[in-house]
């Protein structure tokens, strides 16, 4: 665990940043209950990567793959936000109320466990867990229903061209969902990228917390910002490919070290 004055240290760092963008991956929602992907007991130790979360994978076995989203929205619906949550929600507020100064908050999470906790401009690269899309026609819809029905669930847009085929006469698309969230292979959204990065390139502080930063091009972030100048500061129990570049690195738990930042509550 970081020593107090590491803690003092982010404090300072973060209280006097003009331009702060926080790029957070699994690691933040740890704590939550909700499993990383690369640590020992997590995701993909228990089920190979190519059967489950690539665009090939959906085709070969939808099926397999529906159920495996199902599982981890049922894990992540009753997961609740954790301290680290709540802190980076009280640090959007906190920016909100200086002049002059911007927070940008970038996840490559996608268990909605940020919006849960209050934090309202999220730029999300990886999509959610919560947002449906049809592998026909496109159409997207946000679903919260833990057991979806049908399963797996069915495009209810009006059906469009001649060639489509409709369900039973619905003169509904029909067509399968599929979870819309960003797979092995897949291109990342181009306005949320591009945000990311402008936000990156023009921030003073760049504070990365709970990634392995190996999945790219979310981990180029934490690059650019420092090509650019910004103070670069990691919250992680174990080091990554971008510690030795960081300026601070915090060792530990990110709920346990981003409370440490939180105000006392507010008496109303
Ligand atoms: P990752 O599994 O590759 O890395 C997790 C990192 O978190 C590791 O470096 C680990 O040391 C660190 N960590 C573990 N516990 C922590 C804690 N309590 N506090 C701080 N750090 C902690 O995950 P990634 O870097 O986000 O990248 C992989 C992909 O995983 C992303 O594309 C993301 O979409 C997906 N993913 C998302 C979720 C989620 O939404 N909660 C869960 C699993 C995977
Ligand atoms: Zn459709």
């Amino acid at each position: 665990m970081s020593s107090s004055g590491d803690i003092a240290e982010l404090a300072a760092a973060l209280s006097g940043a003009r331009s702060l963008c926080v790029l957070t991956g699994a690691g933040v929602s740890a704590e939550s209950g909700v499993p990383t992907f690369r640590d020992p007991d997590g995701l993909w130790k228990k089920y190979p990567i190519e059967e489950l979360a690539t665009p090939e994978a959906f085709s070969r076995n939808p099926m397999l793959v529906w159920e495996w989203y199902a599982w981890r929205r049922e894990l992540m619906r009753d997961a609740q936000p954790n301290p680290a949550h709540y802190a980076l929600a009280d640090l959007e507020d906190q920016f909100a109320m200086r002049p002059g100064a911007s927070f940008t908050l970038v996840t490559q999470n996608v268990d909605g466990l940020h919006e849960r906790a209050g934090s309202r401009n999220i730029l999300r690269l990886h999509g959610s867990v919560w947002d449906l899309r049809c592998t026909e026609c496109g159409c997207e819809r946000e679903d919260h229903a833990v057991p979806l029905d049908p399963f797996p669930p069915q495009c209810e847009c009006p059906a469009h061209g001649e060639g489509q085929k409709t369900g039973q006469g619905t003169g509904r698309c029909s067509a399968m969902m599929r979870p819309a969230v960003v797979w092995f292979g897949e291109m990342l959204p181009e306005a949320a990228l591009r945000q990311s990065l402008q936000a990156a390139a023009a921030s003073d502080v760049f504070l990365v917390v709970g990634t392995s930063s190996l999945v790219h091009p979310a981990a180029s972030l934490p690059l650019v910002a420092k090509q650019q100048g910004a103070r670069l500061i990691e919250i992680n129990p174990d080091p990554t490919p971008l510690s030795g570049l960081a300026d601070l690195t915090l060792t530990g738990k990110a709920g346990e070290i981003l409370a440490a930042l939180r105000p006392p509550r507010r008496l109303v």
